[in-house]
């Protein structure tokens, strides 16, 4: 079991979450950023930013924490991640055997800010729908609707400058 998060751990996490997403922009990824908490639900055992359209922040940070941690370990910690979630990181998420997933914002607020870039072609699958098919249970956190407005910020305006170089 997972120990409850209070909303000061739920929006601490997700803003550190942002900085990670920002230091990816940063370095001319993608701002979307992760982190992986222990079942205490306060220490930060690792960060991870996005790479590229294969290796999303949390399908990172999943692989990687399947390979440093036992799953009966990962099944008391949880994945604190700016958005919502894909299909491709839900599924790692799943297999990693991680317990919880945190997220900001709903996928569906980002696919109004990137809208048909070719370098996110948004894929619509809620992440509770891919938990929902599985046989062990991911619980799922999100949106946090005050906290989307600094979650979609390190967006704003990157997607329009994106598509300025294409
Ligand atoms: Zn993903």
């Amino acid at each position: 079991m997972t120990t409850a998060l209070t909303d000061e751990q739920i929006t601490r996490h997700l803003r550190r979450a942002n900085g990670v997403a920002e230091r990816a922009m940063a370095m001319g990824r993608h701002p979307f950023g992760a982190l992986l908490l222990a079942p205490d639900g306060e220490t930060v055992l690792a960060e991870q930013g996005n790479i590229d359209t294969v290796n999303h922040a949390e399908s990172t940070l999943a692989r990687s924490a399947a390979a440093n941690y036992p799953g009966a370990y990962l099944a008391q910690c949880t994945l604190v991640t700016t958005f919502e979630p894909c299909a491709m990181c839900a599924g790692t998420i799943y297999w990693a055997g991680i317990g919880r997933v945190l997220y900001g914002a709903q996928e569906s607020a980002l696919l109004a800010l990137t809208g048909d870039h070719p370098e996110n072609p948004t894929l619509a699958l809620p992440c509770r729908e891919v938990f929902a098919r599985g046989q062990r249970p991911v619980a799922v956190i999100g949106p946090v609707p005050e906290l989307e407005e600094a979650m979609t910020a390190p967006h704003r305006g990157f997607w329009q400058r994106l598509r300025g170089r294409l």
